[in-house]
């Protein structure tokens, strides 16, 4: 008999899952609350605007090509990918420092930065490099079920960098404010401080100089797309519009979900949605994890976001943007230590249309605006439009040109949306950060230590946040089913 599993969610990681599970010859279902499958990553289109609603940056092509491997498949089957250049633009309150595709190009512009740099750069990206391989081919494919699975021959002769910061190593070899925060930008997508994300992590360093910036044309979502395609004909069924209430148990074994008031049986569930909310799915005596555990973990900040359509071709910038113009650590202390809205925000603003015409209308501009801000803030329409007069006048004076009155129209997206939306706790946008504390087997766990037969994936889990992290996550929890429910 074909062993059925309900899946609860589509994002990355309940996709990936699915793939794999189908694969393995188990009957699966997804059930997704939202009228689209993508989770954080679904797509906006209006008036020929093409917005992806969450992740823009394609870093780690090769895990994304692993993915499509283990299906007998490449990534061109299903979405042309072009390698962006340059990679992208920082602007500094008095400078722009332009990040380039390849290694020579960065280290040119690290010399014109601080003369001398670019030795201890190739060195610090070498070392990234290592870290890279070790924790892509040999760490993150473990399921963070104990301490002991962190220990290799590589890592021990290594341990120093568990313990030392990305911050400490970064300052180390570099003295130019504007280089160091180059080079602490990448792990801001671990969601935590850099003086809080060990320097092992460097291995985002290599992901961002190393291996580039990839677009898919048509945008984040095609890659959505694909994972539903191959999951449709790998036999999965995904229900759209399906809100999950609740998670039944009999005896202490999940035996399905209730749908939109229709109970439905399975042999397995997994959860691909918040972690948290999923807990709070099962009566309280199922739970594994308090409020107070929540509570005190380090959350990945929400962020606060505008879609923009332009009328017009915008000059002075490139496909990614960061205004890093007022101050980094103030900014981080408001999300991280005394979380409120920051005072001299730091913003990210994507033109997907400047180097892929598919996006907008033609002479258009497609603008993406993100402000990270600390999760659970208050959120009202007063707070988001005084927060886009901010950045929006910041904007203009940065790349010197007007554009205010040229906006056609503007959608935003906060903590609010998080919630009703995903179902997120307190409207995270990233998932749960990985600071030393919440890494690996201290992370919550891909099996239910009270249910049998019920499991998890996600940002909130292995590996982390992140799309490639999402896409790993769904491959360790299919195979820890297969292995334990064989
Ligand atoms: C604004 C933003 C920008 C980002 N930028 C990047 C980036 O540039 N690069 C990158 O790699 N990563 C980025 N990320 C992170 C990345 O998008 C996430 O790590 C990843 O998409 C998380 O996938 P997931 O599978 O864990 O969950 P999710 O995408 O959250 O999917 C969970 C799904 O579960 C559904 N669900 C919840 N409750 C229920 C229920 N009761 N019943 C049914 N369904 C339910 C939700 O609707 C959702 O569809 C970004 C995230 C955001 C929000």
């Amino acid at each position: 008999m074909q062993k059925t599993i309900s899946i609860i969610g589509s994002g990355f990681s309940a996709l990936s899952a699915s793939c794999y599970l189908a694969q393995a010859g188990y009957k699966v279902s997804i059930f997704e609350k939202n009228d689209t499958a993508g989770g954080r990553a679904r797509q906006l289109i209006k008036d020929g605007f093409t917005f992806d609603i969450g992740p823009s940056w394609y870093w780690m092509p090769d895990i994304f090509e692993k993915f499509f491997n283990d299906f007998g498949k490449s990534t061109s089957d299903y979405y042309q990918l072009d390698k962006l250049s340059p990679a992208y633009k920082i602007f500094f309150s008095d400078e722009i420092i332009t990040i380039g595709d390849h290694m020579d190009q960065i280290c040119e512009e690290f010399e014109r930065i601080e003369v001398g740099s670019s030795k201890p750069l190739r060195k610090f990206i070498a070392r990234a490099q290592e870290h890279y391989d070790i924790a892509i081919n040999k760490v993150v494919l473990k399921p963070g079920i104990s301490p002991f699975e962190l220990v290799t021959k590589e890592t021990i002769t290594r341990v120093d960098r568990f313990f030392k910061t990305i911050s400490s190593e970064v300052r180390k070899n570099f003295k130019n404010p504007k280089l160091i925060s180059t080079l602490e930008f990448p792990v801001l997508f671990l969601g935590a401080k850099p003086n809080q994300t060990p320097s092992f992590y460097s291995f985002m360093n290599f992901a961002d100089f190393g291996l580039g910036t990839w677009h898919p044309k048509g945008g984040m979502y095609e890659i959505i797309k694909a994972m539903k395609n191959l999951a449709e004909s790998l036999g999965v069924k995904i229900h759209t519009n399906s809100n999950v209430e609740k998670i039944n148990v009999d005896n202490g074994n999940a035996v399905g979900i209730s749908v939109n008031g229709e109970v439905l049986q399975s042999d397995f569930v997994l959860s691909g949605a918040d972690y948290h909310h999923s807990e709070t799915l099962l009566d309280k005596a199922y739970r594994q994890y308090s409020e107070s555990y929540w509570d005190k973990r380090t959350f990945a900040p929400s962020s606060l976001l505008f879609y923009v359509g332009f009328n017009k071709k915008l000059k002075n910038v490139e496909h990614h943007n960061l205004f890093f113009d007022t101050n980094f650590e103030t900014h981080a202390e408001e999300i991280y230590d005394d979380p409120k809205w920051p005072k001299n925000p730091l913003f990210y603003v994507n033109f997907p249309s400047v180097t892929d015409k598919s996006m907008a209308p033609d002479g258009c501009e497609t603008g993406f605006f993100l402000i990270p801000i600390a999760p659970g803030l208050e959120d009202t329409p007063e707070l988001r439009q005084q927060y886009f007069d901010i950045i929006i006048n910041r904007f203009e004076k940065r790349i010197n040109q007007s554009v205010r009155e040229n906006i056609l129209f503007k959608e935003s997206f906060c903590v609010n949306d998080f919630i009703s939306e995903y179902n997120s706790y307190k409207g995270n946008a990233y998932g749960m950060a990985n600071t030393l504390m919440q890494t690996a087997f201290l992370r919550p766990k891909l099996k239910s230590k009270k249910v049998n037969g019920l499991y998890f994936t996600g940002q909130l889990t292995v590996p982390g946040p992140g799309v490639p992290p999402s896409l790993i996550s769904g491959k360790l929890v299919a195979e820890l089913i297969k292995k334990n429910e064989a």
